[in-house]
């Protein structure tokens, strides 16, 4: 009979790599809570008129769609965004802002197999909704910013850019939204050839390939040429003072941020503002990004809400943390195998192993029914720090023998005393 695999672009994570993703989502947790971020739990799989609402061509085309045994059109949700802008124009719609939401999860993709690209990832998402405000924007970034940190990543970059900048411009010169997004998608795989020859305006055909072209010095030298090339765009000018007002407040509060980017564009068509990318030297793809979208909440129904958020990509973090031989910081626990000699001590030693919990220890029962020596080996195998062996003799004076299986050496232990002898490596 032949065997089983996941369904192409899925995985099965296995041992470190279950483990470190799930501590990215921890220490996304954490950051989430240090900047005040609220989690919300929302469902995986969303009716699809509400997911493609304004997910971007790109995405309405990857998504995973089916008809439920009800007849309903649903879809994997493909991102978190649309889920928080639901539960914003309804649930929520009364709360005060501003809003600060956080969720981690899995989403869904059908993109092509790769490394760092998956059609089952993990996100860890944040919304700030209610301020339009440069210090808002700025306080996603320096999430961002710490977010990494916390992971212990080490020379991640963070770029910058605006689409304001490119929109005020092909505004201006009169191309239509639709348009225009089809052009933006092309900035956004850097297909600048290609994106170029989709407008028709000789004019914005050269002011758009001066950005393309821009190098600054610094990142504000380049803002300062971005407001130079864009004079007479007057909503692109509106733009260039925006990016700058957030780089500084960014850069001032200690955040470097590494690139700005005239001609940056994201894939999701419902970015309003600044925009931005983390990346670290060891991966060539986003380990996450975000930007401001003031338009969604009223495509969904809801008042006019202005908002920025970002997603990260934990796979991608937890790829970078394994690419820089990151460590993870947990706390050392020992780990216990509790073995009964015979039949009779079982209930005893299930008793002990329980004991070991409660007081905060990880410990294994022997489950299998080997005898001693096998139980040992496995142990060993498998770098168990201790065995706790439970035999008639010993239980009779209230004692078990504890085994050092790295150190080797074994002594006679009273039972309440036990967790209190493997925390300070006693015996
Ligand atoms: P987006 O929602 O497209 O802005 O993506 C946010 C982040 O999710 C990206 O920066 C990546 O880190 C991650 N991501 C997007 N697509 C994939 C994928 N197919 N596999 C793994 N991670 C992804």
């Amino acid at each position: 009979m032949s065997t089983f695999q996941p369904v192409r672009g899925m995985r099965d994570l296995i041992a470190e790599d279950a483990e470190t993703l799930s501590y990215v989502i921890g220490k996304a947790r954490e950051t989430a809570q240090l900047f005040g971020f609220k989690e919300v739990i929302t469902p995986v799989v969303e009716p699809f008129e509400l997911l493609s609402a304004k997910s971007g061509e790109e995405i309405r085309q990857r998504m995973f769609i089916f008809d439920d045994l009800g007849g309903r059109k649903v879809s994997l949700r493909p991102e978190f965004t649309a889920s928080i802008a639901r539960l914003t124009t309804t649930t929520l719609k009364n709360e005060p802002k501003p809003l600060r939401l956080f969720s981690a999860g899995s989403v869904y993709r059908y993109d092509e197999p790769q490394k760092g690209r998956y059609r089952e990832f993990w996100q860890a998402n944040f919304e700030l909704m209610g301020s339009g405000r440069p210090e808002a924007d700025a306080e996603v970034i320096l999430l961002a910013n710490n977010l990494l940190k916390n992971t212990g990543l080490k020379n991640f970059a963070l770029k910058l850019g605006h689409v304001g900048v490119l929109k005020g411009i092909m505004t201006q010169e009169g191309i239509d939204d639709k348009a225009q997004n089809a052009i933006l998608q092309k900035m956004d795989k850097k297909e600048y050839e290609t994106a170029l020859a989709l407008v028709d305006s000789e004019n914005c055909r050269k002011i758009l390939r001066g950005l393309i072209e821009l190098k600054g010095a610094n990142v504000f030298d380049t803002v300062d040429k971005m407001k130079t090339q864009v004079q007479g765009y007057e909503k692109a000018v509106a733009a260039v003072e925006n990016l700058e007002a957030i780089l500084r407040l960014v850069t001032e509060s200690g955040c470097e941020i590494e690139v700005v980017d005239p001609a940056f564009a994201r894939g999701l068509e419902y970015y309003t503002g600044v925009i931005f990318e983390l990346y670290v030297p060891q991966l060539e793809i986003a380990l996450g990004g975000g930007g401001r979208y003031d338009k969604l909440i009223e495509v969904f129904g809801g008042e006019s809400t202005p908002a920025v958020g970002m997603a990260t990509g934990i796979d991608r973090i937890a790829l970078a943390m394994q690419a820089q031989k990151t460590r993870l910081q947990k706390p050392t626990q020992k780990r216990v195998t509790v073995i009964p000699i015979k039949e009779e001590q079982k209930a005893e030693a299930l008793k002990i192993a329980q004991m070991l919990r409660e007081a905060g220890l990880p410990a294994e029962f022997e489950v299998m029914g080997r005898k001693m020596g096998k139980a040992l080996e496995d142990a060993d195998k498998r770098k168990v720090d201790y065995a706790v062996i439970v035999g008639e003799r010993e239980l009779k004076e209230g004692k078990v023998v504890l085994k050092d299986l790295v150190g080797r050496t074994q002594a006679e232990v009273n039972i309440e005393t036990l967790p209190s002898k493997i925390r300070e490596n006693g015996c």
